[in-house]
């Protein structure tokens, strides 16, 4: 059927035929929110070029919980920016790490929310490398038996689900290993796949105290030109027992996300980073656009790809927006 007969613009007269015709609907269950809790802060601190995002001390993060609740928001995603770094990470896998500190307490205070935590070494080494860095290079296998020390920690303060995002090979077999050998076989792994070099992660590292001292994370993290090794990456995750696989960014990795989906039966998580929410903020206030608009637009693209789960700062922003 053709024009005149075929007129598309039909279906888009009304609001109700709007709504009846929409193929992607975000809802609240969709998001995550990352929150950032620093050891030894007194009250919160602004993460310059995202507004509206705070570090937080560990006694607020109830707060913080109670308010995301109180919007609809059923997931959380902790980082932890410790006082005290060294080479190899000691804080990250410490009993009273500052991730596990406010591991436990989410946990104490909210059995009605699911409690991610991030599992790396970069916020927690010297070197702000997510792993050990030996003769030159991030060590991988002296690397990996961490992160299943920082998974296995985690576990014990009560988290749902780790993420281990230090792209080191072999990972999320190193991670299992360590939560199963503790009995900590219902803790589910989320790892960050196929995450990418990119230059948008600069919020939250300048805002975690991680950005690397030395050479950048090239040697680790995925080409931003290269999808068949992006797949690789996923493939490899899902050979390993990962439950969910991540693409990290999120805006301009739509493909990546689109491709996962159709390809593998894993679940698919996007990671909205901070750059993308800085990015919709700095034009926001400049008055270049209208930042709820474009977060609406963002996040309802990012599930059109495919994504089943979306990490992002703008979770309260958008769940106050829903319907
Ligand atoms: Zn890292």
């Amino acid at each position: 059927m053709r024009f005149p007969a075929r007129r598309l613009r039909r279906l888009r007269k009304s609001e109700g035929m709007r709504r009846l015709m929409n193929e992607t609907l975000i809802t609240r269950e969709d998001l995550v929110y990352p929150i950032l809790v620093q050891e030894g802060l007194d009250g919160r601190l602004p993460v310059g070029p995202m507004e509206g995002i705070y570090r937080i001390s560990v006694d607020l993060l109830e707060d913080e919980l109670g308010e995301a609740h109180d919007l609809g928001i059923r997931a959380v995603m902790l980082s932890g920016i410790p006082e005290h770094k060294d080479e190899v990470g000691t804080s990250a896998y410490a009993k009273d790490g500052i991730a596990q500190q406010a591991v436990a307490k989410a946990r104490s205070c909210r059995s009605d929310m699911v409690i991610m935590a991030d599992a790396c070494l970069c916020q927690y080494t010297s070197t702000g490398h997510c792993g050990i860095y030996k003769d030159g290079t991030v060590d991988n296998d002296l690397s990996i038996p961490l992160l299943g020390k920082v998974a296995a920690s985690l576990a014990r303060a009560g988290v749902d689900v780790v993420s281990p995002s230090s792209m080191m090979d072999g990972q999320v077999t190193a991670v299992r290993a360590a939560l199963d050998r503790e009995g900590h076989q219902n803790v589910a792994i989320m790892a960050q796949s196929a995450k990418h070099m990119s230059a948008l992660y600069s919020p939250f590292r300048e805002a975690a105290h991680c950005t690397p001292q030395f050479e950048d994370r090239i040697e680790y993290q995925v080409p931003y030109t290269n999808p068949r090794e992006a797949m690789a990456e996923v493939e490899s995750d899902i050979e390993e027992g990962v439950d969910i696989i991540m693409i990290k960014p999120a805006m301009m990795y739509l493909d990546l996300v689109s491709e996962a989906r159709r390809r593998f039966t894993t679940p698919v998580a996007a990671y909205n980073v901070s750059g993308e929410y800085a990015l919709v903020r700095a034009a926001h206030s400049k008055g270049h656009i209208d930042g709820a608009k474009a977060t609406m637009e963002i996040l309802s693209c990012i599930k059109r790809a495919g994504a089943d789960i979306i990490i992002t700062y703008s979770a309260k922003e958008a769940a106050k927006m829903l319907p």
